[in-house]
């Protein structure tokens, strides 16, 4: 199959859904982002590389950073890292504060923010910097050393954090959080706000595809076993409340980021990003969700 012209057709397929959602304002930082761009990037674990449109522009990865964090921890941390975190659909929003208090301050899965929160402090345990081992992580598999956090939106997201402070702070009030909150929270949006093109992180995501081993550093990140662990999270929680119209539509693992980013996994095959800014209601892309549809749908690639 000629997945070079598939991609293009599809993108000329989903630029109609143009001004279906609205680009991310509750950071403000992210509202300036001008909102008609659509890039999607694929590789394969034979080396082919495919993209079109926006594919090569950054834009931050939010949530997806919690996806690369959750691999980095859990090869860290192993199952001791589910005492703290659980790894159940929460059917609620990312930013959701109710379970927690029901659930004695322990996440429903490491993708919504509280979880991503207890993820970031097992990780500060383990490595000091999480953040810096996020980026040096990153750095080496795309292989730019120019990666970093936009610190605009980081400080954006700290301006206007205070959800994921109240999140963090339940959790401290439960012992379900080892560091200072400030300390959490400061690598947690430094985690969000770095900045990647689909090219790049289609590239690092490529070890989900290969059952943990990176194919560009031959690095084995994860046991086959882990990675069929953060795959099957990914497909039941990565896009939160919408996990189930993902997995209806698309079939695949996915990571969204309200940056308007989606990481989907196909195992044994290829790693896909999609990237464009306009998000529905849940807080994942209305083009990304439409082409990764399309690509499933029409190369018949989906886990299913
Ligand atoms: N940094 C964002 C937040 O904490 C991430 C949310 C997302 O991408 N879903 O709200």
């Amino acid at each position: 199959m000629n997945l070079q012209a598939l991609i293009e057709d599809i993108q000329q397929q989903v630029l109609p859904f143009y001004d279906q959602g609205r680009v991310a304002d509750y950071i403000p930082a992210l509202a300036s982002v001008p909102p008609h761009q659509f890039g999607i990037a694929i590789h394969t674990l034979d080396g082919r590389e495919h993209a079109c449109g926006d594919a090569d522009t950054p834009f931050s990865i939010q949530s997806i950073s919690k996806a690369f964090m959750l691999a980095l921890t859990l090869q860290a941390d192993g199952e001791q890292l589910w005492r703290h975190v659980g790894k159940e659909p929460s059917g609620n929003p990312f930013n959701s504060l109710v379970q927690l208090e029901y659930e004695h301050g322990i996440p429903r899965n490491p993708f919504i923010n509280a979880g991503a929160l207890v993820v970031t402090d097992r990780a500060i345990g383990h490595f000091g910097d999480a953040h810096a081992r996020l980026l040096a992580w990153l750095r080496e598999e795309t292989g730019n050393a120019g990666l970093m956090a936009d610190q605009a939106i980081a400080a954006s997201e700290r301006a206007h954090g205070d959800r994921n402070a109240a999140l963090a702070h339940f959790m401290k009030s439960y012992g379900n959080l080892g560091h200072p909150v400030e300390t959490v929270l400061d690598q947690y949006f430094h985690n969000c706000s770095i900045a990647m093109s689909c090219r790049e992180l289609a590239r690092a995501g490529l070890f989900l595809a290969n059952h943990g081993l990176s194919p560009q550093t031959g690095t084995q990140y994860l046991s086959r076993s882990q990675a069929k662990q953060v795959n099957a999270v990914m497909l039941t929680c990565g896009t939160y409340d919408a996990a189930g119209e993902f997995a209806y539509r698309v079939g695949l693992p996915v990571k969204s980021g309200v940056g308007g980013g989606l990481l989907a996994v196909i195992p044994g095959k290829m790693a896909i990003a999609a990237w464009s800014p306009q998000l529905d209601a849940r807080g994942n892309s209305v083009l990304g969700l439409e082409a990764l549809d399309r690509f499933t749908t029409r190369t018949g690639l989906s886990i299913f």
